[in-house]
């Protein structure tokens, strides 16, 4: 457990404007996108990274996948934070958080009624709640909202690289700072990661990081991961050299991305995270076979699936 003040390092947290996002490809917006162009977000990167044809069978093929408890379980607290801040300062106390659980459930089953069914009976649906309220309890271990207010949350965020790739994501919550020092922020509902996997975890930081250097043309002062279960937190100073060799990186993947995109050939990449994989039944490596490639969609459809309201926790 720790408890961290609610401040970049040597500044308070206030409410703040937004610097203006520059060019004419950038784009940062809380509201649902009209035209969409192919484009790479965290999650979808961090797949191909794990597993080329987990990537098509995502991004491509769009192949459903279910919702698990503990996904979910996310949303509904994501959701809760996201409604904890847009109340004044001085209403944001815990019990309040804790209030905003239950709205927030119905909420997101509002949206995907499918969603009830995860929980069996009225006491399943108590203990789920409940288990989101604890999360959210614990945020207050983190962080005491009533101290700041955040520049925005659950915003999204786009822009093309020089190379023409598109990157897309949504940004929990951003901080900015008097001084116009910019954190990101991050909430993850399961415990924090081993030291191993730290680097994974912040690849998604560093992702949103990048975009906000191209839109906003400022390198963030930190990267910040609330891992609500554990009740730690992960903070990161980027630099921007990093970020620029990280957009390389980027983009070479993207590069792989289209070639694979080109001739179809997703090959599978067996580890231990297949556990998990929802398509072991279509792959090739546990005997599976899988469907005809589709093709590389065309320009107008959407590659990524961070528009899901199931948060990855
Ligand atoms: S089971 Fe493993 S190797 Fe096969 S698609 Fe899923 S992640 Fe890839």
């Amino acid at each position: 457990m720790s408890d961290h003040p609610p401040t970049l390092p040597g500044v308070s947290i206030a409410e703040s404007s937004a610097p203006t996002a520059k060019g004419a490809t950038s784009q940062e917006s809380a509201d649902p996108p009209t035209a969409r162009r192919i484009a790479l977000s965290p999650s979808r990167a961090g797949d191909f990274r794990q597993c080329p044809l987990l990537y098509r069978y995502r991004a491509i093929d769009r192949i459903p996948e279910k919702a698990t408890k503990a996904q979910v379980k996310g949303t509904v607290v994501h959701a809760a934070l996201e409604s904890l801040f847009a109340l004044p300062a001085e209403h944001r106390d815990k019990e309040r958080a804790i209030d905003l659980v239950a709205p927030s459930w119905e909420k997101v089953v509002g949206e995907s009624p499918e969603l009830e069914a995860l929980v069996e009976d009225a006491a399943d649906r108590e203990q789920f709640l409940q288990e989101a309220a604890k999360l959210v309890s614990s945020y207050y271990r983190l962080e005491d909202p009533t101290r700041f207010d955040a520049e925005s949350c659950e915003l999204r965020v786009e822009t093309e690289l020089d190379n023409g790739v598109v990157l897309r994501g949504f940004v929990d919550r951003i901080d900015v700072a008097p001084t116009g020092e910019v954190r990101i922020v991050d909430y993850k509902t399961g415990r924090a990661p081993s030291e191993a996997m730290e680097s994974k975890a912040l690849f998604q930081m560093k992702f949103y990081a990048l975009v906000l250097l191209r839109t906003r043309g400022i390198v963030p002062a930190q990267l910040r991961l609330l891992y609500l279960a554990s009740e730690t937190v992960l903070t990161y100073a980027p630099d921007e050299d990093e970020l620029l060799r990280f957009e390389r990186t980027l983009s070479a993947l993207w590069k792989a991305i289209l070639a694979a995109g080109a001739s179809g050939d997703f090959r599978p990449k067996p580890g231990r995270l297949c556990n998990w994989c929802d398509h072991k039944a279509l792959c090739p490596s546990f005997g599976g076979t899988p469907p005809p490639y589709p093709g590389w969609p065309d320009s107008t459809t959407t590659l990524d699936s961070d528009t899901s309201f199931v948060e990855q926790t």
